[in-house]
């Protein structure tokens, strides 16, 4: 028997109408590093029906792919919502990619027209030439275009071009926008997202993150990487203030703009968050105003939720996805009727599925492992938002049943609490053992003298692997590697006791801001630490 539900499609133009209809006076709000440019809702989605003019003028037609390479700002925000709704794919570039990487991607996707940032105009003048598919660069504010060849001012192009833009009927499955995987594993892949997929992702991330218009929205997540974890579509939908820090994601300038605009709310990774916090703690900076932030990208240490508790009165709350899930794939909140003293153990977890999304483990031979909390596998997702392929690529080896092999590596209670303890290519196996380097980190991060730390595997003659430990010290504080080894002990098992141990200034990051393993490691291999001998693995 059929239902007797209508068939409307899911798709971004109804948000966007939604948003602009019932939301026309709410705020989007630029820093512009001293002072705030202040939009609304209504002039975003004119500016956006203008842009679509342009857009249409240059020959852009449904199914042509638009990039931008922009920071977070309203008309970053634009492009997100003009492009999707004129039927065409918007292309978020990561701009921290080398030139190379970037000119790859630009390559990959056959975009047609980029809109780039005037800061951002020398990196695209230098690939420039070396794009055959794009037909025009639409430049936004002011840069130094002399190196670029033809180009549009944005702001001319949008003021000379029409305002009504007839919207088209759009097929909820088509692509609306795609955003590449930073190539950790392998070369970067392209990831397409649906009308469908954003809209329900957009559910997801309303609930999970329990948001209403009353919110004020600070976007530090970049826009470049998957849709800034789909919030700018989410906000829009509810009516939420927008709060776009432009370039000025460093610490010092991100307190400012929270000092100025009072946020109630806001989302990034781990790095961001720990100098957000040392910056407020040393210059007493109010940051009071937010209420809940998002955390994730790579494993939160503990020691960082506790510390936005009792340093800044924020609840730091763990979320766990990446490019492929749109991303948001499981949150950490702690289960109902759990004592206080408990509730650091769970929020501390990698998280529950949201709803929609489908987690398990599995084993090495593909066999799914009981939620135990002990059987470590690699983790599989499935859902209304998670990819099912790549662009234009085959990669059966990333999929297994129709899930997508996430990974990432391993553990679900029997609450369906997840637990991750490494990436796939960064465990650490030592004499067929693993040690989880998540772990490790977590611990050492609790250390008072200890900023920051990363555990990556090593070649070990014996053990074939053994954990090398690389610490950034906080400002003025000591601590060598007899004191954490014996702070280690009784926390982690004795085995994991990292004999090698190297001091550094800071850890290398990839471009989104996570710890790069793969050039601690190469940094190791090429001898480039100052490695402290001490101890011996016990085993
Ligand atoms: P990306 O596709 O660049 O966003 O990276 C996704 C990867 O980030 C995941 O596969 C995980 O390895 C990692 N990640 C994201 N969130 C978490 C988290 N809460 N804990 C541990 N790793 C995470």
């Amino acid at each position: 028997m059929k239902s007797t539900m209508q068939a409307t499609e899911l798709t971004i133009t109804s948000l966007m109408t939604r948003g602009a209809k019932l939301f026309a006076a709410s705020e989007v709000i630029t820093w512009q590093g001293e002072r705030a440019r202040h939009g609304t809702y209504a002039e975003v989605y004119t500016r956006a029906g203008r842009l679509a003019n342009v857009l249409r003028r240059m020959g852009v037609e449904p199914g042509d792919r638009v990039a931008t390479l922009a920071w977070n700002n309203q008309e970053h925000l634009e492009a997100y919502l003009a492009i999707p709704c004129m039927g065409a794919v918007l292309h978020t570039l990561n701009l921290r990619l080398t030139p190379q990487q970037l000119a790859h991607i630009v390559n990959d996707a056959g975009d047609k027209v980029i809109i780039v940032d005037g800061s951002l105009v020398p990196l695209l003048a230098a690939i420039r030439a070396h794009l055959p598919t794009v037909m025009h660069v639409i430049v936004v504010g002011e840069g130094d275009t002399s190196a670029l060849g033809d180009h549009e001012k944005y702001d001319e192009a949008v003021a000379a071009a029409p305002e009504e833009y007839d919207w088209p009927e759009l097929d909820e499955w088509s692509a609306a926008a795609m955003c590449y995987t930073t190539g950790t594993t392998g070369d970067p892949k392209g990831v397409v997202y649906s009308h469908r997929s954003i809209w329900l992702h957009c559910f997801g991330v309303w609930g999970a993150f329990h948001l209403d218009e009353s919110e004020r929205l600070l976007m530090i997540v970049p826009m470049f990487h998957v849709n800034a974890w789909g919030i700018p579509y989410a906000a829009w939908m509810l009516g939420c203030t927008l709060l776009l820090p432009d370039r000025f994601l460093q610490p010092e300038p991100l307190c400012a703009f929270i000092q100025a605009e009072h946020p109630t709310f806001t989302g990034g990774v781990p790095s961001i968050f720990t100098g957000m916090l040392q910056h407020a703690v040393a210059t007493k900076a109010d940051l009071s105003s937010i209420k809940r932030a998002i955390c994730g990208g790579s494993a939160v240490p503990r020691t960082l939720i506790e510390a936005f508790r009792d340093q800044l009165g924020i609840e730091l709350i763990q979320a766990w996805g990446m490019t492929e899930t749109s991303p948001l794939g499981c949150i950490a909140f702690p289960p109902a009727g759990i004592s206080p003293d408990e509730e650091m153990a769970w929020r501390s977890k990698t998280g529950r599925a949201v709803p929609g999304v489908e987690l398990r483990v599995v084993a090495e031979d593909g066999a799914a492992l009981p939620w135990d909390g002990q059987s470590v596998g690699e983790l599989e997702a499935r859902g209304p938002w998670i990819t099912g392929s790549y662009y234009g690529v085959e990669a059966p080896e990333r999929f297994h049943d129709g899930w997508l092999r996430t990974g990432d590596v391993g553990v679900i209670d029997s609450r369906g609490y997840l637990q991750i303890t490494d990436r796939s290519k960064d465990v650490i196996k030592s004499g067929g053992e693993w040690i989880s380097s998540v772990e490790l980190e977590n611990v050492l991060a609790a250390h008072p003298a200890v900023a920051e730390a990363a555990v990556v595997g090593v070649a070990d003659a014996k053990w074939e692997e053994r954990p090398l430990a690389a610490v950034v010290l906080k400002p003025g504080a000591e601590a060598g590697p007899d004191e954490l080894r014996t702070f280690l002990h009784g926390k982690v098992a004795r085995w994991w006791l990292p004999e090698r141990w190297t001091f550094v200034e800071e850890l290398p990051k990839t471009s989104v801001g996570k710890q790069d393993k793969k050039l601690i490691r190469q940094m190791y291999n090429d001898g480039k630490f100052e490695v402290q001998e001490v101890g011996k693995a016990a085993r």
